[in-house]
């Protein structure tokens, strides 16, 4: 199962979380950088993940803030149109319901 799919049934059975916002870029299926602030230092791009004085800081480097899945602030923001994905991707991630939401959507996708 690809990060993507693992990420999704994530969100789907957890609700409003950093695995569904649309600021969140994985970086694997249980954690990623949040791009809705500008960029942090080393040390503290990694504190939200439990992790400081870490010797990672030296090969990563400065970034956007780190996360895991399960997070929810208030920023969250997810403005992606479900109905776009294919159907049987939809039920395969337990979100059937979403793929008839928009317009259009629906058959021969
Ligand atoms: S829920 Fe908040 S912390 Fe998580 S990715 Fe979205 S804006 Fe960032």
């Amino acid at each position: 199962m690809k990060i993507e799919e693992i990420i999704d049934r994530f969100y789907v059975v957890h609700g409003p979380c950093c695995a569904g916002c649309d600021w969140w870029s994985p970086a694997n299926s249980l954690a990623g950088e949040c791009r809705r602030g500008p960029p942090v230092s080393a040390e503290q791009r990694f504190q939200m993940l439990g992790i400081t004085g870490h010797s990672m800081r030296r090969n990563v480097g400065a970034g956007h803030v780190m996360t895991k899945r399960d997070h929810h602030c208030g920023e969250f923001k997810d403005e992606f149109d479900w109905g776009t994905l294919p159907p049987h991707y939809l039920r395969r991630i337990g979100r059937a319901a979403a793929s008839t939401g928009r317009g259009e959507g629906g058959e021969g996708a």
